[in-house]
């Protein structure tokens, strides 16, 4: 089973759960896709075996097979060709804005005259590694980098389904949450009590039940918001997985980088319990689905 835990904000505890719940069960993959801030491996201190270049496959131009007929800035959707058409006193010239490509291929794929070819443009970096007997997988953009989706597309390229899979989703609701979630057979959406928190949790819900993926809530620092949070799960049918009052040790063990069920062993039983959960509610889906 896959299971993604995202958030609709960043700082909601979203990493702390998907680490515990990784920690509190058996044969687990753990995918760290936050890849322009893992910090999963903070908490899980891995040993690192593997490294890997992360590559998006950006054009070349052979200027001269190239005769500056546009197509290729015409196709691509990202805005990262410019071409300056050849006139009678000077040469054309097709230029090409690698941070903006998407490597999608288009380009090279409609050139009329075969002038682009592809080449591997490093944009970050792969690590795998082991904690005891928990696989560890993440990925890390390189510094002023912007497509973090084909990163976390090579981070699970690693998932074995073998394995229960957790997958440490980025914050938000944009194109990287949804390469990261994509997949899943479920999604644990971690909020906390707040207006923001609801209202990044509600645009979190739309974009998974457009995806068709399972999900539930898991609400951090139950405690210390109001009730709308609940009351807009209850009037959306939204089951609330596990609720988690704000208490001081889980905030000092998170300063100190230690998962609180390293610290206090009686939270395996909740992480377990969610795991439970999670998994009765992924059955109930697939059963409906099949219906
Ligand atoms: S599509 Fe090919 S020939 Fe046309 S401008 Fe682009 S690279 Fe040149
Ligand atoms: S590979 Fe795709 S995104 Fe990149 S320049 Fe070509 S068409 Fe644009």
């Amino acid at each position: 089973m896959i299971i993604s835990v995202a958030s609709g904000k960043g700082g909601t505890g979203k990493t702390t759960i998907a680490v515990n719940l990784a920690l509190s069960l058996q044969n687990v993959q753990f995918l760290d896709c936050d890849v322009e801030e893992p910090n999963a491996h903070i908490f899980l201190k891995p040993k690192i075996y593997g490294q890997k270049k992360a590559v998006i496959p950006v054009p070349e131009i052979d200027q001269a097979k190239c005769n500056y007929c546009g197509k290729c800035r015409e196709v691509c959707a990202y805005h990262a060709i410019a071409v300056v058409p050849a006139s009678v006193e000077k040469k054309g010239s097709v230029l090409i804005f690698p941070h903006l490509c998407h490597g999608c291929g288009a380009c090279s794929q409609l050139c009329p005259f075969g002038a682009i070819r592809e080449v591997d443009k490093e944009i970050g970096i792969i690590e795998t590694g082991e904690k005891d007997s928990m696989w560890f997988v993440h990925g890390r953009l390189n510094v002023g980098e912007a497509m973090s989706p084909p990163v976390i597309r090579q981070v699970k390229q690693y998932i074995n389904s073998s394995k229960t899979v957790i997958i440490d989703a980025p914050p938000g609701t944009s194109c990287p949450v949804i390469a990261a979630v994509k997949g899943s057979d479920f999604c644990v959406l971690v909020t906390e009590p707040t207006p923001f928190g609801l209202n990044d949790l509600i645009l979190a819900v739309e974009v998974l039940r457009k995806m068709a993926i399972p999900f539930g809530v898991v609400i951090n620092r139950a405690d210390i918001g109001d009730a709308k949070v609940e009351d807009y799960c209850e009037k959306e049918n939204i089951p609330i997985l596990m609720k988690i009052p704000f208490k001081k040790e889980i905030a000092v063990s998170y300063s100190e980088g230690i998962p609180i069920v390293e610290k206090d062993p009686s939270y395996r039983d909740k992480f377990n319990n969610l795991y439970l959960n999670i998994n009765g509610l992924k059955n109930e889906a697939n059963s409906h689905h099949k219906r």
